[in-house]
């Protein structure tokens, strides 16, 4: 069974993520009773937090499709100004169903993303375990060992400076002062090693894990130190994880300025690298990545190809924020990229606190469109997406991939 939609045919799985990306969701009273029995996984107040939110609002639904088992995990966006949000309600049992436009749709299981059991578990020095390690999606291990971005501008859809304590660790205070990850380092190292030992055992990760090292940036002189210190966190974990993650630890960051410093994140076990440009044109990476652009698109474009060579074709990726750009021009600029040896996947636009744009998010129709078409770029080049279906909640990149959308 399938949806027929525009001029496409997609699994009902893949179609609510779809609607769900591109209308936002809300919550009966009683799903929100139901969320809170059920330990659902709250906001991770990282990168962003929907508008009207409180932390205990679900962070991401896991939806399975009845008929072949099909699993995938949608980040519950906030509903937004032009389309009508997709109802989350609950029958009589308890069992999650999703309605859009009056009708419900069929043949899918949906359940909240529990919270991982190491959420609630602590370090021998009393800390919590997800002070260290945290889960994005079923089934990331994200490591961000920082708070905050200290790029020149921030990018304009972005909230990650809404979420810093005064007494945590910020990019801004490192890059004052290198000292400040200096001296806490070892300590850091250790803590995070007892942390992903412990995160290991979670069920989350029964299958595998993506490992994925990320955070905001450090000031623009301070990117060597930046990578620098991505490397060492790197060859600290690398042994730890080897058996549990899927494609290796990616990186996620902007690149150093010096490009040997790729050099020494494959010399420390990295599998994978990601320098997002976010926006793919010149005129929209100015306008949307204005402390990105401070550094130079090129900047970002040679540091990708610089990577293909260390780390091969189909192992370096760049990221964008679909909804940002025209439709067309961004197709034109992944096709370009990929030729050059780059992956190219996508996360939908959803307007969270803390941003200042000027455009909504994209219709459902241009979002299967887009992802069917990036599929067929990617594709041509022999590259899979990262990670997985059960992780990458904003996208629709490995559901393409994995033909959940189909030409009619
Ligand atoms: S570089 Fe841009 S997207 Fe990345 S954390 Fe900083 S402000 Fe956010």
């Amino acid at each position: 069974m399938s949806v027929i939609f525009d001029k496409y045919v997609i699994k009902e799985e893949t179609y609510l993520k779809a609607l769900i990306l591109s209308r936002g969701i809300v919550f009966s009273d009683n799903v929100l009773k139901i969320a809170a029995v059920e330990k659902a996984k709250g906001q991770n107040l990282v990168y962003n937090m929907p508008f009207n939110a409180s932390n205990s609002r679900p962070q991401e639904l896991i939806i399975r499709n009845v008929i072949d088992s099909y699993e995938v995990v949608v980040s519950c966006v906030a509903s937004n100004l032009t389309s009508t949000p997709i109802l989350l309600d609950a029958d009589d049992e308890g069992r999650l169903f999703a309605v859009s436009d009056g009708e419900r749709i069929e043949n899918i299981e949906i359940n909240f993303v529990e919270e991982p059991e190491y959420y609630s578990k602590l370090l021998s020095n009393g800390e919590l375990v997800k002070k260290y390690v945290s889960a994005c999606g079923l089934d990331e291990l994200n490591i961000i060992p920082w708070k905050g971005c200290a790029i020149s501008r921030g990018c304009r859809f972005c909230g990650i400076n809404n979420f810093i304590r005064s007494d945590e660790l910020s990019a801004h205070k490192i890059s004052k002062n290198k000292n400040e990850w200096n001296r806490v380092c070892e300590a850091y190292l250790n803590n995070l090693t007892e942390a992903i030992i412990i995160a290991k055992q979670s069920e989350c990760y029964k299958n595998h894990a993506h490992v994925i090292l990320i955070a905001g940036n450090l000031s623009n002189e301070n990117l060597d130190f930046e990578t620098e210190v991505f490397s060492q966190i790197a060859e600290r974990i690398n042994p730890l994880v080897k058996s549990i993650s899927k494609e290796g630890i990616v990186v996620v960051i902007t690149p150093p300025n010096n490009m040997e410093y790729i050099d020494k994140l494959k010399a420390a076990g990295v599998g994978k690298v990601v320098f997002n440009l976010e926006a793919l044109t010149e005129s929209g990476f100015e306008k949307y990545c204005p402390g990105k652009y401070d550094l130079g698109y090129q900047f970002f474009v040679e540091r990708l190809k610089y990577s293909v060579n260390t780390f091969g074709k189909g192992n370096v990726w760049t990221n964008l924020v679909f909804g940002l750009e025209k439709k067309e021009f961004v197709l034109e600029k992944c096709e370009c990229l990929a030729k050059e040896g780059i992956v190219i996947s996508a996360n939908v636009l959803h307007l969270d606190k803390g941003n200042t744009l000027d455009c909504n998010v994209p219709t459902t129709n241009d979002v299967v469109d887009f992802f069917y078409k990036l599929e067929q770029i990617n594709a041509r080049e022999g590259f899979v997406p990262f990670y997985c279906s059960k992780a990458l909640r904003t996208s629709l990149s490995n559901e393409a991939h994995d033909l959940r959308i189909k030409m009619q």
